[in-house]
């Protein structure tokens, strides 16, 4: 078995060490299951990704959704980043880690109208429309407020980003954005929409993409677009790209931010506007890990197991998208040999697993698991089913480590069920 290459997660005595921490010693004092996340790949990708756009006007606005723990997005923040939220919980979230609303973007496909009005009381950046319905009803709701909105159109700019089909978001079969003929009508309705300004037009074609060529075809018919408006004069502010750049899990080959600038760079430049970046993924994957505990191993005629004390419920990747995460052991022993196993949860499901047919040192009761490239869509779309308490976070800084979320408690799963017995 050989690691996950990574800079930031390796061993030292053949234990794993997130920067200079052994991960054994932070599951001593947290348990597992536990997240674990290096701030410093954290801000190494985010300066990496801001640095290859260093000759344009540029704003990256983390995607909060891909790991929403307030001092992940605190870390962001302070690197002068904004926040992509898409809903209400992300907005509260971004607020409180401290983000200010002209550096938060309120996206979504199906916002409420209690969410059009948060984005105008706070004044967010701007609101991303994604359908003519909704640009009339935030017309409404703008006028109603006294408020001009600033708004952004979402192009679906219809092309093919060669992703699981359940994070390809710019096919015309997606639910996300306009199409091109729809936005410019929008656009086009300027001067009848009296409490709307447009301020940008966006883009998001899908996520894990690991080519270039579909965000340059986007890009290209975005820009194309933008440019007859402006001939026509509707000058936007904001182009802005999404996020979606994919990253190593397995052997995927993914391009560098510098040959993804290289790429989609002379058509921006021609735009002599704002660029906008929402990347989370990327920022976010390779820098976290799920540690579980191994608690059985067993056997039957066609496969061996690994029962392992995290679940789906800690992390659905796998469950949903049948993703593939690396899993190595915390505690590296050679001399154990490797086995091919299925590595599962306890929760009562046959879906319930972190990976299958899966070639691993042979385990035993209370070895620990490192499963690889989670910072990013685990803990967030983490659940109680089973009534299972989310895990722990963890925030290492060099040679230091901080909780930043306890595992839950039985009174938080809870909530307030026990006032209505
Ligand atoms: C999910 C999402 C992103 C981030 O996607 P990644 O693949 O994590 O980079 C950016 N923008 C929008 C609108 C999104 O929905």
């Amino acid at each position: 078995m050989q690691p996950f290459p990574s800079t930031y997660f390796t061993y030292k005595n053949n234990q794993l060490h997130c920067e200079v921490v052994p991960v054994a010693e932070i599951v001593k004092q947290a348990g597992s299951p536990t997240y674990i996340y290096s701030k410093k790949y954290f801000e190494d990708a985010y300066k990496e990704f801001d640095a290859a756009f260093h000759e344009i006007h540029h704003k990256i606005f983390y995607a909060a959704k891909s790991n929403f723990n307030l001092s992940v997005i605190k870390t962001f923040l302070q690197l002068g980043s904004g926040v992509d939220v898409n809903s209400e919980g992300e907005l509260y979230r971004a607020l409180k880690a401290g983000a200010k609303p002209e550096n938060i973007i309120l996206t979504s496909v199906g916002k409420t109208k209690r969410e059009i009005e948060l984005g105008l009381e706070h004044d967010v950046l701007m609101i991303k429309a994604e359908s003519e319905e909704e640009v009339y009803l935030i017309n409404d709701i703008a006028e109603s407020m006294n408020k001009v909105a600033r708004v952004a159109i979402r192009v679906n700019p219809d092309v093919d980003a060669k992703t699981h089909p359940y994070i390809s978001t710019g096919l015309s079969e997606n639910k996300f954005g306009v199409n091109s003929e729809t936005a410019l009508k929008i656009f086009r309705m300027q001067n009848q929409l009296k409490n709307i300004v447009f301020t940008g037009i966006d883009m998001h074609i899908g996520s894990q993409i690991t080519s270039i060529s579909p965000f340059v075809e986007a890009v290209e018919k975005l820009a194309n677009l933008f440019l007859i408006l402006k001939k026509e004069g509707i000058e936007l502010k904001h182009f802005d790209v999404g996020g979606g750049i994919g990253i190593q899990y397995k052997d995927e080959k993914p391009f560098t931010i510098k040959e993804y600038a290289a790429a989609i760079l002379p058509i921006l430049k021609s735009l002599d506007c704002e660029i906008i970046f929402e990347p989370g993924r990327y920022l976010t994957a390779n820098a976290g890990i799920l540690v579980t505990e191994v608690l059985y191993t067993k056997k039957n005629q066609k496969k061996n197991f690994i029962v392992a004390d995290a679940a789906m419920t800690d992390l659905l990747r796998p469950s949903i998208y049948g993703a593939y995460h690396h899993i190595q052991p915390v505690n590296f022993d050679e001399t154990k040999g490797e086995i091919v196993a299925d590595v599962v949860g306890p929760v009562c499901e046959s879906g319930d697993f972190l990976a299958k047919k899966r070639s691993i040192q042979k385990s035993e009761h209370g070895d620990l698991l490192a499963v690889m490239s989670a910072g990013a869509y685990g803990m967030v779309m983490a659940s109680n089913y089973n009534a299972r308490r989310r895990p722990a976070e963890i925030l290492v800084e060099g040679n230091s480590f901080k909780v930043i979320r306890e595992r839950e408690t039985f009174e938080h799963l809870l909530w307030d069920e026990e006032n209505y017995l």
